[in-house]
């Protein structure tokens, strides 16, 4: 058995998929006979067009059509007569199938990659892909395609990045173990939103686990078991009926208003990361939108989405959630999130550098594109647009400066906006918590995350696991200054949020009832279970157990201390 961080509840049973960048490196050689080469080449062009279409078969069932004749490209590229014939040609001259192939491709890939017209530039992403495809079967390897892989497979990668999650087919992989990532990282986040069972960090898996291998990952626990025996399968199986059973008993907090234990309205709305997942936090019935991470709708661009294309995007959540607030995060980019085609240079310290408000606030221009479109989707509901990263005054009042510009542009276009919108801050630095008095008085709205507080407060990499112990809501520094940004907050009239993960931690909830929060924002499947412990507290309750929690001195006796007190 492995152990790891328990990154996303459940258990998944199933057959492993080590999904390992193939090394396909090689040793060029002279062949004995060219005849055969080739038809090593022609089985390897067969095997790869018969996989692409029954890929692209799956894909229309799952993705639909259009998204699968993107991989016709990919048949053309193998077919190709062109390439086919300088294939061949190579092979007569005496090199080997996998020299020829990498060359002919490795040249239309650079021909491609140097075009002027943008269509041209990303087929040269093809040609790459049909040279992988080819050289690893050549070379007897797999490539592992997260988007595509049988029924009740488990994952198994080293580094599960925020890309690869958005091509993982949720219905058909029941479970994710990864090599590295701690709980808050952005593909724990994604494990949970897709409500696969996840265990993080767990040493060499991709070298202890083979494909094939029967694996149960206990997502709760932050186990894996490696092809278990009968009397483990038996268990693990009663455990998910049970966990399954657990989720059904939750229904019935569906369609009820969030309420404290003394009837107290609070309110419980959903962390998202694009507008499909606004349907599915609507599913899970939220009550609105605490933390659209807009940033990966830059990550899943190619290049800059336009003012249209990112209206569209939070129009679509805005109708979605009809009159539900709808927080909307602008770019927090840097850190661990990485975009491409912005050529962000490396920085000796990503978290500490040049990110999120910083980065915007130095390229106006691009972020009043931003600030356009939320302005614009604001007519179609009750938008709030929230500022990631702040440590200072001047960092909110220069935001709410571009805003003012960008409504007076859109006020000469004749275009409708909400006038009154909303902005607030994301309270994520001992900075920002420590000057929240001033920046209640700046602000409509604060929302707390944790995640980077956490981080940031105990100087704790959040992805790092040898610092986990420190990494810790219970730690006392911690719940002082969310205690004292929460009461800051209310103080000043605003409301104040949470949509960091402690947020669906049920340990802490009487705390932040105690506390004074108003509103918890979760991941779509905490709601329910978030409902339910809200509701099992009293504000005298929750306020007697704080009191006494406030008085501990280490994470240890906080965390041991909510335990017991535990419903
Ligand atoms: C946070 O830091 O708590 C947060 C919600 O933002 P992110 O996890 O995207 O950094
Ligand atoms: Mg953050």
């Amino acid at each position: 058995m492995y152990e790891g961080v328990n990154a996303s509840d459940g258990i998944g049973i199933g057959v492993a998929r080590v999904a390992v960048e193939p090394d396909l490196s090689f040793t060029p050689h002279k062949p004995d006979d060219a005849g055969d080469e080739k038809q090593r080449y022609a089985a390897a062009v067969a095997k790869f067009i018969e996989q692409t279409n029954a890929q692209i078969e799956r894909m229309k069932q799952t993705v639909g059509e259009e998204a699968a004749a993107i991989m016709g490209a990919h048949i053309e590229f193998a077919e190709d007569e062109g390439i086919q014939e300088m294939v061949n040609g190579s092979i007569d001259t005496g090199m080997c199938a996998e020299q020829a192939v990498s060359e002919a491709y490795d040249m239309y890939y650079n021909m491609f990659s140097n075009m002027e017209d943008e269509l041209f530039r990303e087929r040269a992403a093809d040609v790459a892909d049909v040279k992988t495809g080819l050289l690893a079967d050549l070379l007897g390897k797999e490539v592992v395609d997260l988007s595509t892989l049988p029924e009740n497979s488990i994952v198994v990668v080293h580094e599960l990045t925020p890309s690869m999650t958005a091509d993982i087919d949720k219905d058909n992989v029941a479970g994710i173990v990864t090599e590295t990532g701690g709980r808050t990282s952005h593909s724990a986040i994604i494990a949970r939103a897709l409500e696969i069972p996840a265990v993080l960090s767990v040493a060499d898996v991709t070298k202890n686990i083979k494909s094939g291998d029967m694996i149960i990952v206990d997502g709760s626990r932050g186990r894996v078991l490696v092809n278990p025996d009968d009397n483990d399968l038996t268990h693990y199986r009663a455990k998910a009926k049970q966990y399954a059973e657990e989720k059904l008993a939750l229904e019935a907090y569906r369609g009820k208003e969030t309420l404290t234990g003394d009837g107290e309205k609070v309110l419980l709305v959903a962390n998202i990361g694009n507008p499909d997942d606004a349907n599915v936090a609507s599913e899970h019935d939220c009550e609105g939108v605490g933390l659209f991470r807009s940033e990966f709708l830059f990550m899943d661009a190619k290049e800059l989405p336009t003012e249209d294309e990112q209206f569209a995007a939070y129009q679509k959540v805005a109708l979605r959630m009809k009159d539900q607030p709808v927080i909307i995060r602008t770019l927090d980019v840097g850190g661990d999130k990485e975009i491409p085609y912005m050529n962000l240079q490396k920085e000796e310290n990503p978290f500490m550098g040049y990110r999120a408000v910083r980065y915007c606030l130095a390229n106006p221009d691009q972020y009043k594109v931003q600030l356009t479109a939320l302005l614009r989707a604001s007519a179609f509901g009750d938008i709030k647009i929230m500022v990631p990263l702040v440590t200072n005054i001047d960092e909110i009042r220069q935001v709410k400066a571009l805003v003012e510009e960008c409504k007076s542009e859109l006020d000469a276009r004749g275009v409708a906006y909400n006038k009154d919108i909303e902005v607030g801050t994301m309270i994520e630095t001992p900075a920002a918590s420590l000057i929240a008095d001033d920046l209640a008085a700046e602000c409509d709205f604060f929302s707390i995350g944790t995640n980077d507080l956490i981080g940031y407060t105990m100087c704790a990499d959040r992805g790092n696991d040898k610092v986990g112990y420190l990494y810790e809501v219970y730690q006392p520094a911690v719940l002082r200054s969310l205690k004292r940004i929460i009461e800051e907050g209310n103080k000043a009239g605003i409301m104040v949020g949470m949509c960091g993960e402690a947020a669906a931690d049920p340990l802490l909830i009487p705390v932040l009832i105690s506390f004074g929060l108003n509103e918890f924002s979760v991941s779509a499947p905490s709601i329910l279970r978030t409902r339910r412990i809200i509701s099992e507290w009293t504000k005298a309750e929750a306020d007697a157990l704080t009191e006494k929690v406030m008085k501990l001195k280490t994470a240890t006796e906080v965390k041991a201390m909510l335990q017991a007190a535990a419903r």
